[in-house]
């Protein structure tokens, strides 16, 4: 089906709303960022919110569907999934959604499926394919790195990130230093194999990871979150078009088969 946009399957969290309607409380709603899924738009993919609630059992059904998978930001990973104990420092963690984004990554990772991980997205990505995540940067990787979380508004850079030549990410952003924000208290510690690591931090934390073989196998991750920045550089724009030009690609090959 040629001239189809891929369908792009963006996670979203679950979010309690406390405001009080006819004195009760609106409850739990599902939420995705907007800038995820204008990121895609503006790209040229269509995207679908895919909700946690419906559970791991559907991950299938909902990959056999998709071009493409943006993992988005959000909660801190249970560390159980990297064979750790929580450390007082762990964040709030949402083990429903946990569970149903495993189930989504394995599904598209067993189909080829583009994957794009954003900041969570990405600590996921490195723990689905057998890596380890740092649960708190500050308390295990000490005082010698840079502030990872940042208080300014999100679409301003905090930090630098060095590019590695040669990269999937250098051949998108095109250029060897990206100014990138950080709302990120943790990070990728062991990399998982066949992963190579495409974006270090001065600090030497990793800032993004990619498959070996990307023309096989199309994965990226990054721990910035390029979808507050897209007004701020045509780098992270980039981002977004490649992983839709990606999906593209696997929707074409898909359509052929
Ligand atoms: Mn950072």
């Amino acid at each position: 089906m040629e001239g189809l946009a891929p369908v792009i399957g963006v996670t979203a969290t679950l979010k309690e709303d406390t405001e009080r309607v006819a004195e009760r409380p609106l409850g739990r709603f599902v939420r995705a960022d907007a800038d995820y899924v204008e990121g895609v738009v503006e790209a040229g993919g269509v995207p679908v919110v895919l909700a946690p609630v419906a559970g791991p059992g559907a991950a299938e059904t909902l990959v056999s569907g998709l071009d493409g998978l943006l993992l988005s930001g959000g909660s801190d990973l249970e560390p159980s999934h990297y064979g750790e104990e929580a450390l007082p420092e762990l964040g709030v963690t949402l083990p429903e959604r946990d569970e149903f984004e495993i189930a989504l990554a394995r599904g598209a990772l067993r189909r080829g499926i583009p994957i794009f991980g954003i900041c969570r997205g990405m600590q996921l990505l490195n723990v689905v394919l057998g890596g380890t995540l740092y649960q708190d940067i500050p308390s295990q990787l000490g005082r010698g790195v840079l502030g990872h979380r940042q208080r300014t508004p999100k679409w301003q850079p905090a930090h630098e990130v060095e590019v590695l030549p040669g990269s999937l990410l250098g051949g998108i952003v095109g250029r060897g230093v990206v100014k990138v924000n950080s709302y990120h208290h943790q990070a990728v510690k062991e990399l998982a194999p066949g992963l190579v690591v495409g974006a270090r931090s001065p600090d030497g934390v990793i800032e993004a990871i990619e498959s070996r073989e990307p023309g096989e196998r199309w994965v990226l991750g990054i721990q910035w979150h390029a979808e507050a920045m897209r007004a701020a550089g045509p780098e992270h724009r980039a981002l977004f078009e490649a992983h839709v030009s990606a999906a593209r690609r696997y929707a074409g090959r898909r359509a052929a088969a």
